[in-house]
């Protein structure tokens, strides 16, 4: 949200394997732009990314074709101590969670699709405008 940035790559080509140019331009994307790239970059969970692409397509069955905007992927220690409310073990400092929303489509609808998601673990909601996911154990909160 805050770079600007797009990315629109394939994370996969055959549904079993990555396709490397498409998963580093997600994790490039996913970066804690806080920081230099050399410490702000790391191999998101690909699971994860999974998780988002589900919750995209079920968007896109319910005829919603509209970008996820990212507000934090990974989070350097550091930054991840930085930020006023934050878990001090979140799981985005594994590159494990992502905190989103998805314009036209609003936060409560958000929660409850990626609550239905198999592949979630933890889905926070947060009022101030976005959603949390990630895939540490299966959870729900209010933020
Ligand atoms: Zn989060």
């Amino acid at each position: 949200m805050d770079t600007g940035e797009y990315a629109a790559e394939p994370f996969t080509q055959d549904g079993k394997s990555l396709y490397w140019p498409g998963y580093k331009k997600l994790c490039a994307v996913l970066r804690d732009e806080h920081v230099s790239p050399h410490y702000g970059y790391v191999q998101i969970d690909v699971r994860t990314i999974e998780a988002l692409w589900a919750v995209q397509q079920y968007l896109i069955r319910d005829g919603i074709d509209a970008p996820i905007v990212v507000h934090s992927g990974y989070r350097t220690p550091q930054t991840n101590a930085a930020i006023e409310g934050a878990a001090r073990m979140s799981l985005h400092m594994w590159g494990k969670a992502v905190d989103f929303h998805v314009p036209g489509v609003s936060l409560d609808e958000l929660a409850g699709i990626c609550r239905a998601c198999p592949i979630s673990g933890g889905v926070g909601y947060y009022p101030e405008g976005w959603v949390h996911l990630d895939t540490g154990p299966r959870r729900f909160w209010v933020g």
